[in-house]
């Protein structure tokens, strides 16, 4: 497994790959790997001759009063995680090479970013934007996978690709879960004993929306409310948005008719949590 600390090193790394008529596949991520982003790898691995993972934690996608700094970091490990995988080359820049001074182009999209984390994250999407399209014009793959565990980001994502041409098809990796349902996230780390217990209301509140909905209710709001009484019985957890909207365009939904995207942020103590998932009403 080759590792690459530099643009110019990654570049000439797929170029090569290119004349030797080799397909790259692309995982970008933050590090701190876990088995959702290794599900992440193990699907791209069989589809290219070459898998490329990046670990770079992206400070433009951070606000100011955001995790950054503490964001958990090792990389010994994740190189060793992502050779098991399948990975081929780890890209592994640092921000003064992905952002050297006198840096200035941003893309942002018009109305993706207004739903859901785009609200409360208001920097968020333009900084992933611009980092996936850098990594894009770096590792030039022919296919990229992300997960659907960051919805929203997947559907920028897809929209971005189509919108600037890029010639890269964009694959779609299911949520992975621990046993008990809480879904697998680098920031999972900061959780106390206490708080691991309260961000299984995540899942579980997602349960009983399913609940509801295969029992019949379509309103959104009433489904809502009850998801709201029920993370009061969780200590030091404080929903930030529970929507319910259009799988594609994001887009809030009244009344449950066809199949809808619930998601949802929580804030259990300091910690930040999301979570979502497809519901269709007629299954
Ligand atoms: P991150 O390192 O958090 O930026 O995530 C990198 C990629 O891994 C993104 O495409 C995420 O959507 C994906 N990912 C993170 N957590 C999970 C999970 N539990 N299951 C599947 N994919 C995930």
């Amino acid at each position: 497994m080759d590792i690459l600390k530099t643009k110019s090193e990654m570049q000439e790394w797929s170029k090569n790959k290119k004349k030797e008529s080799k397909t790259i596949c692309f995982v970008p991520t933050m590090g701190y790997l876990h088995q959702g982003h290794i599900s992440l790898m193990e699907k791209g691995a069989p589809l290219c001759d070459e898998l490329v993972l990046s670990i770079f934690v992206n400070p433009t996608q951070f606000g100011p009063n955001e995790d950054l700094d503490s964001y958990p970091s090792n990389i010994e490990n994740d190189l060793s995680l992502a050779k098991k995988a399948g990975a081929t080359a780890v890209f592994l820049p640092n921000k003064e090479n992905i952002y050297p001074e006198n840096y200035q182009t941003e893309i942002r999209l018009k109305y993706l970013p207004d739903h859901l984390c785009g609200k409360f994250r208001p920097v968020h999407f333009a900084g992933v934007a611009t980092v996936v399209t850098k990594l894009f014009n770096i590792v030039m793959p022919d296919m990229a996978v992300f997960g659907q565990k960051d919805y929203q980001q997947l559907q920028i994502i897809r929209q971005l690709t189509l919108d600037l041409d890029f010639d890269i098809k964009i694959i779609a990796g299911d949520i992975i879960r621990e046993k008990d349902g809480l879904a697998m996230s680098s920031r999972n780390a900061y959780l106390s004993k206490s708080q691991r217990a309260s961000a299984l209301s995540l899942w579980q509140s997602l349960n009983l929306a399913k609940e509801l909905i295969a029992k019949g209710e379509k309103d959104s709001g009433k489904i809502k409310h009850k998801m709201e009484t029920f993370f009061k019985t969780f200590s030091q957890t404080t929903p930030e948005y529970i929507c319910f909207c259009d799988p594609q365009t994001l887009d809030h939904v009244d009344s449950i008719e066809n199949q809808i995207l619930l998601a949802l942020a929580v804030k259990i103590g300091k910690t930040r949590l999301i979570d979502n998932a497809l519901i269709d009403p007629s299954r």
